[in-house]
Order: structure tokens, then sequence, then C-alpha cells
């Protein structure tokens, strides 16, 4: 018997409906832990192809469409968790497409844009690289239905220096649709839980339907990981019920990071979280607001603080990190809640506004409408969001070549989870997505199909089931949630919370080291008793593993960068002297010791790095030379 009572049946969550695929097997009743009593009732299915997409998403769906295109000879599968006409950052839409060369700019000015953004480290080759495919990505997808709006000169219309609109609630079926017909093989509802590796080259992945009793073994000559971000490493803004209420896509958990972080495959930059400047509760985008209609930011005083506190930086248009900082600075001052100052809008563009919100949030139209809330009248309460480790915004990920090719000879990464490059967003998502399918397409056309030893398929096999058979037998279980909890309070406390400001020292993150290293103990008492909670089982040692690697990140770098999302108490300062550096991470397989390399900053683009005022109230060291 299992030492806690069987899980109730949980109120209101109904079995997700069947979604049309022409490869989903028909849904059966949920696995439950008696009808695997017997382990030989999981089926064992190998599939094979020459390249393996993981997840389904913006860049997995543009890798498998350009893949297919260029190299139409080759076979191509996916791997999804969810259901790719709704999975991942798109599923509800968006409606704008963030990162876009309007006219009058170039590669080379977005990437002096991206450099000063990200406070003046960023791998400008892949930089570059994404803008130069901005076009060609943006262009293909409006072929397949996407409406760009357009302005009276007949270009896309621009919302800011380097957004475009859209119409994009069906974004993702429009992607799904094209990675389909183009003859993608789809395997909905798989959650990949490991690479396989032989030879010291990725040979594909293995994971488990969470709708049929079915273990997975997918080989492939090469496999593109692009899985997204991690949600879910700290504790929640919104708690009990809420608590996945998260901006970031609460089912992206870090997957992709922590099966590469255990394959041994070299991570760049964690220590540059993201933290999000959203709506208060309903946690929408703010670029709508800020960029859409105008809106600039205040406190509770009504006083433009961007402008005041950091003109030296851009004000309103300071660099993204301190767009977060400032209003955490307002709070600790006593001076807030802040606002986007929507009360100066006319009625038409109020009426924009909730229509570009219920193209890709529609969550935000119905909160205005349940509070009684109108924009015109009054201003819109923001707040700074949980940390997040996106690739897309910020630069946390897998380290990889100007191919996307990763450290890990045969897998490659596109998208959140591959690392060096932010302001991603979708379109640079896609033209990663592009790199990385041309470049494994051109890589697998002679190789043969890797052998995989069956031990190491045993192995996985035992790993992935293991909570599953542990019911019952187990006899202090520990559920998935309950080890949640543990670790975000663990992320909160010591690795620098929203409720610390986000502010860490070598004290706390040497703490966070220890007791986030305790968690991996108990990975063998997690007990579930059906798919569903498999899958928790499995999102939260990934979310272990990805968090122990951003706290030695944290760790590493002494220095502060990117205030609030990355705010050292005892290395206030930024200090290009010394830090001008990537911290990259490499977990030794025979140990499970996690390696602290740095990385240079190389200059490939003319031209000031960033504006010359740093820290705000501090001196400003002096300005290497370029390349230093
Ligand atoms: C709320 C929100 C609003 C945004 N707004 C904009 C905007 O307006 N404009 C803009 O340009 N950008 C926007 N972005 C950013 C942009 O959407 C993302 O950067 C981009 O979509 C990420 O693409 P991706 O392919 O890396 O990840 P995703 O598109 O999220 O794809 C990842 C896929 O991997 C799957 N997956 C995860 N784990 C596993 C696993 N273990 N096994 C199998 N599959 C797995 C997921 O289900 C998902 O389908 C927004 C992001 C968010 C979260």
């Amino acid at each position: 018997m299992p030492n806690f009572p069987p899980q109730p049946k949980r109120p209101g969550r109904r079995a997700p409906e069947p979604m049309p695929s022409a490869d989903a097997p028909p849904a059966r009743d949920a696995v439950t832990p008696a009808d695997l009593a017997d382990q030989g009732t999981i089926q064992r299915v190998v599939h094979e192809a020459d390249v393996l997409i993981i997840g389904g998403g913006t860049a997995g769906c543009l890798a498998a469409v350009e893949l297919r295109e260029k190299y139409p000879n080759l076979s191509v599968m996916i791997a999804e968790k969810a259901h790719v006409d709704r999975s991942g950052c798109l599923a509800a839409g968006m409606n704008a497409i963030n990162a876009y060369l309007n006219p009058g700019e170039t590669a080379e000015s977005f990437v002096r844009y991206v450099r000063f953004d990200a406070c003046g480290l960023v791998r400008e080759d892949l930089v570059k690289s994404q803008a130069e495919l901005f076009e060609y990505a943006v262009k293909k997808v409006e072929g397949w239905g996407l409406p760009v709006l357009t302005d009276e000169d007949g270009n896309y219309a621009a919302r800011g220096r380097w957004n475009i609109k859209i119409n994009g609630e069906s974004l993702k079926p429009i992607l799904a649709k094209a990675a389909r017909d183009a003859g993608a093989k789809i395997h909905n509802w798989v959650v990949v839980t490991d690479l396989l590796v032989s030879d010291g080259r990725c040979a594909g992945a293995v994971g488990f339907s969470l709708r049929t009793n079915t273990f997975y073994v997918f080989k492939a000559k090469a496999t593109i990981i692009a899985t997204g971000g991690a949600a879910g490493l700290y504790k929640p803004n919104n708690a009990y019920d809420a608590q996945h209420k998260t901006w970031y896509s609460p089912f992206n958990n870090g997957a992709g990071y922590a099966m590469g972080i255990r394959a041994g495959a070299e991570m760049t930059s964690f220590e540059m979280r993201y933290v999000a400047l959203r709506t208060k509760d309903a946690i929408a985008p703010t670029g709508t607001l800020a960029l859409g209609v105008g809106a600039p930011m205040v406190n509770a005083r009504g006083e433009r603080f961007m402008a005041k506190r950091y003109p030296h930086l851009g004000g309103d248009g300071a660099p993204t990190p301190f767009r977060a900082f400032g209003p955490i600075e307002e709070a600790k001052a006593g001076r807030g809640p802040c606002y986007l100052d929507t009360t100066h809008i006319t009625e038409e563009q109020a009426r924009q506004l909730k229509a570009a919100y219920l193209d890709m949030y529609p969550s935000q139209v119905l909160y205005w409408a349940a509070n009684d809330i109108d924009p015109m009248k009054q201003p819109v309460e923001v707040q700074t969001t949980e940390p997040y480790i996106v690739g897309g915004h910020c630069q946390a990920g897998y380290w990889v070549d100007a191919d996307r090719r990763t450290t890990l000879p045969g897998l490659y990464a596109a998208g959140d989870v591959a690392g060096g490059a932010p302001y991603k967003f979708v379109s640079g998502c896609w033209a990663e997505g592009i790199i990385a399918a041309r470049a494994a397409g051109a890589e697998v056309r002679d190789l043969p199909m890797p052998e995989v030893d069956h031990r190491q398929t045993a192995f996985h096999y035992q790993r992935t089931f293991d909570p599953l058979f542990n019911y019952g037998k187990v006899k202090y279980g520990v559920r998935p949630y309950d080890m949640e909890v543990r670790m975000q309070k663990i992320m909160e406390e010591y690795a620098g919370g929203a409720s610390n400001h986000y502010e860490m020292n070598e004290e706390r993150l040497l703490l966070a080291r220890k007791y986030m290293g305790q968690l991996p103990d108990q990975f063998g008492q997690l007990v579930v008793s059906d798919m569903h909670e498999l899958m928790r089982a499995h999102e939260v040692m990934d979310r272990v593993d990805v968090g122990r690697v951003l706290v030695e990140h944290l760790i590493a770098r002494k220095e502060t960068r990117w205030p609030a999302f990355q705010s050292r108490t005892d290395y206030p300062e930024r200090d290009d002297l010394h830090w001008l550096k990537f911290v990259n991470s490499r977990m030794d397989t025979a140990s499970g010791r996690i390696e602290v390399v740095l990385r240079p900053y190389e200059q490939l683009v003319e031209g000031d790095r960033y504006h010359p005022g740093e820290t705000p109230g501090k001196k400003a060291p002096a300005t290497p030379k370029p390349g230093g």
C-alpha cells in the first residue's frame, strides 16, 4: 500500500479532448499503477528518422519545414510533449513579431542595439546571423497564412524600432500545419526525458507517452533540441491553484537544458535570468502598452521615474534589465506600485489595445472587464515576475557555434533553449530553427543510423518510469508537487527570488548550492500514480538540474551586470575589466560535478559597445577598448 492516501480525483479536471493527428494512437483510459504492476505492460516502441526534433514549437516547426524543403529525401520526426497545434509560448497567439529589421535598420544596427540592451555582452555572431534571416522567416510564415499588418507605404506596420504588428491568434496552428504538410512525422503527447548518446554523439532521445503506456526510443542521425526555456524554478507570484499562471509557458520546464546538462553539453549565461515586467495578476506582456500606445512608466506619485532616474540609460528606453530594476527600486523606496500610464489614449486606441491583447493574451481583456478597469481612465498596474531562464529574451542556454551545433556532436539547439543570443523572440527562434536545420541536414546525408546499446535504453526506461514503479513500494514517498515547493522555496530565499528584490550574495548562494544539491538524493523517493504525475515528476527533476546549474552561474559571476536579472549585493558594480566574458558550465557525466569555464567576448560589429552610463548612482568604470 502507498504511504499516502490515493490521489483524489481533481475537481474540474477533465481528460483533455483528443485532438486530430495523423499518427496519434487512439486515446485510452489513463494508465494506472495497477496496469503497470507488471512492468511488461509498457510497450517499447522504436522510431527512426534522419533528424529528430525535440519540441514542436516556434523553432521546432520552422526547423522541420526547412529540413523537408532543403533535403526532401531526409526523414524528419518531431516529439512534442503537448499537441503541436497549440503548444509552447505561441499557444495563445501573438500580436507582434518583436525582432524585425524595419526600414533603415540592418543586421549590424540590430547587433548594436542588442549589445546595448544586454549591457555589453552578447555573442555577436549569433545575433547577427539570426537578424539576417528575419525577413526570410517572416515572409515564409506570411506565405503560410499569417496576417502581417502593413502601413500606407506597403511596409510591414512597425511598432517601435524592431517590432511589426500581426494578427497572430492562429500563429501556432499555422506553423503546425506547415510542419505537417512538409511531411514531418509528428508524435504528440510525448514527454522526452533524456538524450541518447552513442560513441560520443547524440543518437536521438527517449520519452514516454502521456496518453498510452508507451516508452519511446527515437533514433536519429542528428537531433535538434527546441524545447524552449524554463518556468517554475522560483516561487511564482501567483500561489495555490494559480501557481502555474506564470508569464512564461509553464509547460516549458527547462527539460531541454536538463537533458543536455545530464549528457555533458556546455551551457552558457544561465545567470542572466529573465525577470519580466508584466501587467499585475494577468501577467500580460507590456510592450503592447509601452510601444503599442506609447504608455510611459510612472510610480505611485505619478512621476515618470525612468526618465528622471535613468536618463543616462535612455529613460523609458533603458536596457531591459533596468526596466525591471527601475520599478523594483521605486517599490523599495516606498514609491510603488508602478503603472504604465494609459490615461492619455483615445477611444480608438483603447479599442485597438484590447484587440491586440485578444490576439495574444485574452485574459488581460477579461481581467479588465471583470474588475471594472478602463485603461483610458486609470493607468495599468505593472509588476515584475518570478525569474525565468529564457535564451530568447536573455541568453541562457546551450553554447552553440554559428550553425547552432552544441558541444555534444550530433545535437543542435534552436530557440529559447539556445544560448548567447538574446532578443530572439518569435522571428529569432524561427531563424535559429532554419540555421540548425540547414546544418543538420547537410551533416546527416552520408551518415549511417547510429547503434544504441540496449543497456542505455534499459537504464533510461528504468529512470523514466521509476516514480510510477515506486507507487506502493517506497515507504516515505515524495510527491512531485512537494519537491517543487521545496525547490522553489530554496531558489526564492537563497538565489534571488522576488521577495528578496531579486538580490543575492555569496553566503546565500552557497546555501542554495547546498540545499539544491540535496534534492537529487530524493529523486528515488518520488512517487506518482498516473502518467500526468509522471510528467510532473520529470519536470521537477529537470528543474532541479537546471536550478543547480543556475546557482553555479550566479556564484561564478562576481559583478552585477544585469540589475534585477542578476543583482549581487556583494558585487554591486558592473566590472568590464574582469567580467566582460561568458560564464559557461558543463556537468561531468561521471562524477555529476558542475564545472564552470569562462569564455571570451568577441566584438565583431564596429561602433560604441553600449551607452557609457553604469549602475545608477555609481561612478562609471573606464570603458575598455573594443574587443577588450
Ligand atoms: C507570454 C509570451 C508572450 C510573448 N510575446 C511575444 C511577442 O509578442 N512577440 C514575439 O516576437 N515574441 C514573443 N514572445 C517570445 C516568443 O514567443 C518565444 O521566444 C518563442 O516562441 C520561443 O520559441 P521556442 O521554439 O524556443 O519555444 P516554444 O515555442 O515554447 O516551443 C517549445 C516546445 O517544446 C515542447 N516541449 C517542452 N518540453 C518538452 C519535452 N520534455 N518533450 C517534448 N517536447 C517538449 C513544448 O511543449 C513546446 O511546444 C512571447 C513569449 C511568451 C511566453
